[in-house]
C-alpha cells in the first residue's frame, strides 16, 4: 500500500463544516463570525507515551483525546484537527483499528479530521486541533485570584496505577486492572466541562504530567499559591482501595500520577452554586480540594495540609521528560 493510498483510505473523509479537507496542499478553515480559534498540538511517541504494542483502537483515541483535552483547558469548542504521522510499515491491520479509534472520538465531538503528513519512521503521532472560542472567554492559566477555590473534575491516579502494573506486575485483580487501564489508554476530554464553566472559572488547566505540576503552572502563571487539603483529594482515585492493597501510594498517584486529562480550575466562592450547575450539566463530577493564596514573601507557593492540620512536606514531582 502506497502513501497515497493509505491517506485515501484511512484519513480521507467528507468534512462538512471545513472549507476544504485532506487532498490540497493546505486545508481551509472558516471559523464561525467573531470567535477565536484555540489551535494545540500533542505528539505520541512510541516508547516514550505508550508501549510499541499498544492496541492501535485505543491509540488512535488516545492520540486525539489527550489533544482534545487542551481545547476543554481551555474552555474552545473542537472543529477539525490535523494528523502528522510516522509509521514503521504501512499495515491496514494496524491503520484501520488505528482509525476507526480516532475518527469514532473526532465524530463524537464534531472535530474533523482536515490534513495531515504521512511518512515512514518509528511510530509517531502528532496531532494539532483547532477549536472556537469566544474571544476574551478562553480559560487561561493565568486568571486564579486569591481566595478562589481550587477543584479537579473526575478522577485521578489511576492511569499510574495501570503504568506502574504493567512495569512492576504488580498483583491486582482482573477486574482492577481492566478499570485501570481503561483510565490510562482511552482517557476523556473533559469538553462538556470546559464549556460550561466560561465565564465561571478563572483558570484552569488540564492534568496530564500530574496535579501538582499542572496546578503549579496555574499558580506561576497567575502569580499566587495555594493550599491543598490531602483528604479533600485522598477520595479521588477510583481504585484507591486495590492500589492501597497492593502498596503503593495513592497521595503520591493522585498528586503525581499523570495521564489523568482531568481539569483542575478555579473559580471565586461566590461561584460554587454555578460550578455546581456546571458540574451537573455537563455530567462530570466535580471536587473542590482548596484554595488559591496570595504570594507571601518566602513562603512555598504550594501548602499541602493533612487531615490533622500539619503541613505535609511536598515530595511530588510532576513529570518532565528531560529529567526522568
Ligand atoms: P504535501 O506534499 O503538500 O506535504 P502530502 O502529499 O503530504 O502533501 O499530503 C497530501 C494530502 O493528504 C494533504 O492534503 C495532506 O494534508 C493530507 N494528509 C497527509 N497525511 C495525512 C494524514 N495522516 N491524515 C490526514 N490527512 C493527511
Ligand atoms: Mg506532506
Amino acid at each position: 500500500m502506497g502513501e497515497f493510498e493509505l491517506i485515501q483510505q484511512f484519513f480521507t473523509r467528507p468534512t462538512p463544516r471545513a472549507v476544504l479537507g485532506v487532498g490540497d496542499d493546505c486545508a481551509l478553515l472558516q471559523p464561525a463570525p467573531g470567535m477565536q480559534l484555540a489551535i494545540s498540538s500533542d505528539m505520541l511517541v512510541s516508547g516514550r507515551h505508550f508501549f510499541a504494542d499498544a492496541d492501535p483502537y485505543a491509540l488512535g483515541h488516545k492520540a486525539l483525546a489527550v489533544n482534545l483535552s487542551d481545547l476543554a483547558a481551555c474552555g474552545a469548542k473542537p472543529l477539525a484537527f490535523t494528523l502528522a504521522l510516522a509509521l514503521p510499515a504501512a499495515d491496514p491491520a494496524w491503520l484501520e483499528p488505528f482509525a476507526k479509534g480516532m475518527l469514532a472520538l473526532a465524530d463524537a465531538h464534531g472535530c474533523e479530521l482536515i490534513g495531515g503528513d504521512t511518512t515512514k519512521g518509528p511510530l509517531n503521532i502528532c496531532i494539532t486541533v483547532f477549536g472556537e472560542v469566544p474571544p476574551r472567554q478562553a480559560l487561561l492559566r493565568s486568571g486564579a485570584r486569591a481566595g478562589d477555590d481550587i477543584y479537579v473534575s473526575g478522577t485521578l491516579g489511576d492511569a499510574r496505577l495501570a503504568l506502574q502494573a504493567r512495569l512492576e506486575k504488580l498483583n491486582l485483580a482482573d477486574a482492577t486492572m481492566k478499570s485501570a487501564c481503561q483510565h490510562m489508554d482511552m482517557p476523556t476530554a473533559r469538553l462538556e466541562l470546559g464549556l460550561a464553566l466560561r465565564g465561571i472559572a478563572t483558570a484552569a488547566a488540564d492534568v496530564s504530567d500530574g496535579l501538582l505540576g499542572d496546578l503549579g503552572h496555574i499558580l506561576e502563571r497567575s502569580g499566587v499559591g495555594a493550599t491543598i487539603y490531602t483528604d479533600m483529594v485522598q477520595g479521588l482515585m477510583h481504585n484507591a482501595e486495590a492500589a492501597c492493597a497492593a502498596g503503593q501510594d495513592v497521595l503520591a498517584f493522585v498528586l503525581a500520577g499523570g495521564d489523568d486529562y482531568e481539569l483542575v480550575f478555579t473559580a471565586a466562592p461566590e461561584q460554587r452554586a454555578a460550578v455546581g450547575a456546571a458540574s451537573k450539566n455537563s455530567n462530570t463530577i466535580v471536587t473542590r480540594i482548596g484554595h488559591i493564596d496570595a504570594l507571601a514573601g518566602t513562603n512555598t507557593s504550594l501548602r499541602l495540609i493533612a487531615s490533622d492540620g500539619s503541613a505535609l512536606p511536598n515530595r511530588f514531582t510532576s513529570f518532565d521528560h528531560f529529567s526522568t
